[in-house]
Formats: C-alpha cells, sequence, structure tokens
C-alpha cells in the first residue's frame, strides 16, 4: 500500500480512538469534517499514477534510454551526474548485469569504466570476447551516493528499465556481477556462493553469476588467487554456453 494512503488511514483511526478516549459517545463535527477531508485525499492518492516505471509497454530502445535519462522515480536522480543505460552490442548473445555506477561510471555516463571496467574487458578478452559484442548494464542507472549498495525501493523502481532492457535486447545469456543483480533478477534472497556455479532458469535466458570485478580489486595475496581461480572457472562455463548458443544459431 501506498505509504501516503498508509498514513490517511492512520489519521482517520487516531481521530476514532481520540473521540473515544474522551469518551464521546459520537464523532465531533470537526473531527467528521477532517475525516472527510482525508478521505478526498485518500480518493486522490489512488487515481494518481504510481511512481514506478510502468507504461513501458511498446517502447523501443532509444525511447528507453531517453526515459531513464529523464527519469526521478528515486532519489538517486538527485546526485547524479549522468545516468549509465549500458553500451554494447544491439543483438548480443550475452548481457551483463553489474550493481550501479561508480564515480566514474556517473562521471563518463558509460558502463564499468575506470579500474573495474579495465578487469571486466581483460575477463571478457579472455574467453575471446570485446566489449562490443556484448551489452554491459546495471540493474540501477544512477550512482548512489558514496557508492553504497543500493537500497531495496531504488532497486524496484529502477528494475522496470533492466527487464525491459532485457526484452528488447533479447540475450540469451546473462552474467550477474555480483549478489545485488542476481538478487534482483533471480527474485531471492541467497547468498552469491550459493547462486554461483550453475545456470539459473529466466524467462528461457540462462543466468550465470560471479563476483564482481571491483570486489575482486579488494583483495590481494592468497584470497586473490583463490577468488580468480573462482571467477575463471565461472567465466569458462560462460563461454562453454556461449559458443554452443552460438553455434546453435548459425546452423
Ligand atoms: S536509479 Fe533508476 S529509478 Fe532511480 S532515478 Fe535513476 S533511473 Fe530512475
Amino acid at each position: 500500500m501506498d505509504s501516503q494512503v498508509k498514513k490517511a488511514i492512520i489519521d482517520v483511526i487516531s481521530l476514532f480512538k481520540g473521540a473515544k478516549e474522551a469518551g464521546l459517545k459520537q464523532v465531533p463535527r470537526t473531527h467528521l469534517e477532517k475525516i472527510i477531508r482525508i478521505e478526498k485525499e485518500i480518493e486522490k492518492l489512488r487515481k494518481s499514477p504510481k511512481k514506478t516505471a510502468t507504461s513501458l509497454e511498446s517502447v523501443d530502445l532509444l525511447t528507453l534510454e531517453e526515459m531513464v535519462r529523464k527519469c526521478t522515480l528515486c532519489e538517486l536522480s538527485k546526485g547524479r551526474k549522468n545516468t549509465v543505460f549500458g553500451e554494447g552490442s544491439n543483438h548480443p548473445i550475452l548481457m551483463l548485469v553489474g550493481e550501479a555506477p561508480g564515480r566514474e561510471e556517473d562521471i563518463q555516463g558509460r558502463p564499468f569504466v575506470g579500474r573495474s571496467g579495465e578487469l571486466l574487458t581483460k575477463m571478457l578478452r579472455a574467453i575471446g570476447l570485446e566489449r562490443k559484442e556484448v551489452f554491459i548494464t546495471s540493474v540501477i542507472k544512477c550512482r548512489p551516493p558514496r557508492n553504497r549498495t543500493p537500497r531495496k525501493e531504488e532497486i524496484e523502481a529502477c528494475l522496470p528499465y533492466l527487464l525491459k532492457q532485457i526484452e528488447l535486447l533479447d540475450p540469451k545469456l546473462i552474467l550477474c556481477l555480483g549478489a545485488t543483480s542476481a538478487r534482483a533478477l533471480l527474485k531471492t534472497e541467497s547468498s552469491l556462493s550459493s547462486l554461483r556455479g550453475s545456470f539459473h532458469d529466466f524467462d528461457g535466458r540462462k543466468i550465470l553469476v560471479t563476483y564482481h570485478p571491483a570486489y575482486l580489486l579488494r583483495f590481494g595475496g592468497s584470497r586473490l588467487i583463490d577468488l580468480k581461480k573462482q571467477a575463471w572457472h565461472d567465466l569458462q562455463m560462460l563461454q562453454r554456453e556461449y559458443e554452443k548458443i552460438k553455434m546453435e544459431m548459425e546452423n
């Protein structure tokens, strides 16, 4: 329920309670007038359009990008320099989905630039892919302050854009980089380690989950070696599936 409607209902209840506590048998006229005003307010709120990315049905990719550029559905619009819609092939077999833009991405309006972008480019090259062959985007299109994890309501507001991108670009494979994108798409609270290691069905597409490059960059020494091994295992799984799908599409 809309929080404003909820608040209005609580206001009405407290008016009734107040009258009861004051030992009144009837609701005073002033209370009744207030209740009628609140009722009208609730009706207005019910009729006003909901603040989510609805009406995306007949939207094409360019229009969607424009909608994202102008979007003010969540608080993150206030602090952004640029929205980051994503970039790459318009007919990708593979889509990569990260969490949210960071500082560099916000400045440039492009996904995965800076250090984590360099690592992602290397990861793709290691399995024979260039950035322009895939589509790279994120769940959230505006930078959260100080790169904090996006909040639930921000993910809910922004997710329809990603779902529309998936529908329009029609990738057969999706690589989720980090737990945030995996949880948002797979509607789960499971840990990243339990989501890794196998493909998940997503409306007939396959989702694979691996570490976010920024996470890998946080470590050094033996922990980094271990994480790199695991990421390499994920990438090899992805490469096998990618080649299989490519071959099937060519035949
Ligand atoms: S993060 Fe998404 S929902 Fe929030 S303002 Fe940016 S584009 Fe809109």
